[in-house]
């Protein structure tokens, strides 16, 4: 069975750029209900639910296919949230807010000219995402790094990329206190990434 991940900060610790109303429904409601209905789904499979979500996704085409749908997007779901929230964090610790640093930097700046540009670049992947879906900073299998966006909760591991920042942009994440403006949503998200973790996940997924 899957369950929630702990949330690694509290509902109102992103104010005011997350309200704390829109993460406690987006965390407690959205991604818990995509966590029922991919145990659902499951329940004829309890073999699949040893596995890590991140790894159904990444064989999808290897499952059974009464559940492949399924664990696209509730699977999708379930993977998606527990990246997205690892990559936020309060503006007052450290680095959170600033800019990427390090390796992580160097090879912004080889996928996509600058920092600045790349930012540039994620907003514009976020903004023009048509309906509802997330935009990504991915690795590819020759390591090098990608902007993509994906729609409903299409995952880029089902496409054998692993993703290590990401933005949801469905009306859910946003909506509570942007309405229709997503580009305020997507200005604000970049006052609460938590680089340290994207830069730990650039690591790993590089070695
Ligand atoms: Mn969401």
């Amino acid at each position: 069975m899957y369950t929630l991940p702990a949330l690694p900060f509290g509902y109102g610790d992103l104010e005011p750029y997350i309200d704390a109303k829109t993460m406690e429904i987006h965390y407690s409601k959205h991604h818990q209900t995509y966590v029922d209905k991919l145990n659902k789904a499951l329940e004829k499979h309890p073999d699949l639910t040893k596995q890590p979500v991140e790894k159904l996704l990444k064989n999808l085409e290897t499952l059974p296919e009464d559940v492949r749908t399924a664990v696209r997007n509730h699977g999708g779901g379930h993977a998606n949230h527990s990246l997205f929230w690892t990559v936020l964090g309060k503006k007052s610790e450290g680095p959170v807010g600033k800019l990427p640093s390090g390796k992580l930097a160097e090879a912004i700046t080889e996928c996509c000219k600058s920092v600045e540009a790349f930012k540039e670049q994620f907003s514009a992947a976020a903004a023009n995402q048509f309906g509802s879906g997330w935009a990504w900073l991915v690795v590819k299998p020759n390591k090098s790094l990608e902007i993509v966006a994906t729609s409903n909760q299409d995952s880029p591991l089902i496409s054998g990329k692993t993703p290590i920042l990401t933005l949801d942009v469905w009306e859910h994440a946003y909506y509570l206190k942007y309405q229709n403006r997503r580009p305020e949503y997507i200005a604000a998200f970049w006052n609460v990434i938590n680089w340290p973790e994207v830069e730990r996940r650039f690591a790993e997924a590089t070695k």
